[in-house]
């Protein structure tokens, strides 16, 4: 009892201590886009926050592209968004005033296509969760998609994103069917092409993200049956590797930089990926001035602050 008394006793005195371990080594600088595209060789671009508001283009942001397009950069659109196609993407940012071509967007739902191909599963019958999009970037793949009610079961569940959508007799079916092929020794893959787990709404609404459905139905297989990599969604979007490595592939350098507003997925995802990022403050990081990020993690920490696209 008092072991435990003292556990409690020493985490409560030393509040800081953990964050003093992972405090930044490193202090991100101010810069501008024309030193960023001078001293890297592509530089990936995030959607929401840093073009685009939700509604509107940003401050500087078509002229950017403008720019880009005419001065032939090697640029992406690198963003988690995986429920509608290259296509449908492409004119939702001309609406915008954007002139962004498709080859130049790499989207979670893109990268489907080859985690479907890099693994084989052609033949494998696969379940996609959420829109007709979704489904043919599986479809597009050569994937053989099956639906609940089939006789066959999936061998692959694609968790993207649907509504309205009864999330609630989903998740039931698919934890039985993932916690008995889990004891029969072949498991059904699991993967999330766009791990956030709230998206906005509308102003000051928002809903759930497929992350947050996925999340509850990892916690449940973990509880019956403890934690296995084969009972856990592989990960396609950032923070994760996947989507980072595409880009890296596609730009064909990995002297390229990251531009984002979430130090969660942009920046974190662009560290881990061992290449340059820089936070804007036109989204959800507010954090303008060097010393704002004095407590940040090194992980979520940029190279740069880039306070604006002009
Ligand atoms: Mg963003």
């Amino acid at each position: 009892m008092s072991m435990t008394l003292g556990r409690t006793v020493s985490a409560g005195l030393h509040p800081t201590s953990r964050r003093s371990d992972t405090e930044a080594l490193t202090t991100p600088i101010q810069t501008t886009i024309s030193v960023l595209t001078e001293g890297y060789d592509a530089l990936f671009f995030d959607s929401f926050g840093v073009l685009i508001d939700g509604v509107d283009a940003l401050p500087g942001a078509v002229e950017l592209v403008d720019r880009m397009n005419a001065d032939h950069t090697n640029y992406f659109v690198v963003t988690n968004d995986a429920s509608v196609s290259l296509d449908s993407r492409v004119n939702t940012f001309a609406s915008k005033g954007f002139s962004i071509p498709k080859e130049r967007i790499i989207n979670s739902g893109s990268l489907i296509a080859d985690y479907i191909l890099e693994h084989e599963l052609q033949d494998a019958p696969t379940l996609v969760l959420g829109s007709q999009d979704a489904k043919d970037y599986a479809t597009d793949a050569g994937a053989r998609l099956v639906s609940l009610d089939s006789d066959e079961e999936p061998d692959v569940v694609i968790t993207g994103h649907n509504r309205p959508y009864d999330w609630e007799s989903t998740l039931e079916e698919l934890l039985t069917l993932f916690s008995r092929r889990f004891q029969q020794n072949n498991p059904v893959r699991l993967v999330l092409p766009n791990p956030d787990f709230i998206y906005p709404n509308g102003p000051g609404v928002f809903g759930f993200g497929a992350a947050a459905f996925v999340n509850a139905l990892e916690q449940a297989l973990e509880r019956l049956h403890g934690s296995h990599d084969s009972l856990i969604a592989t990960k396609l979007g950032k923070p994760y590797a996947p989507i980072f490595k595409a880009a890296i592939d596609q730009a064909g350098t990995n002297n390229a930089i990251m531009i984002g507003d979430q130090l969660e997925t942009d920046i974190s995802g662009a560290n881990s990926a061992g290449i340059d990022s820089a936070v804007v403050t036109t989204g959800i990081n507010r954090r303008s001035t060097p010393d704002e990020f004095e407590n940040v993690p090194d992980e979520l920490t940029p190279r740069y602050i880039l306070a604006s696209l002009v």
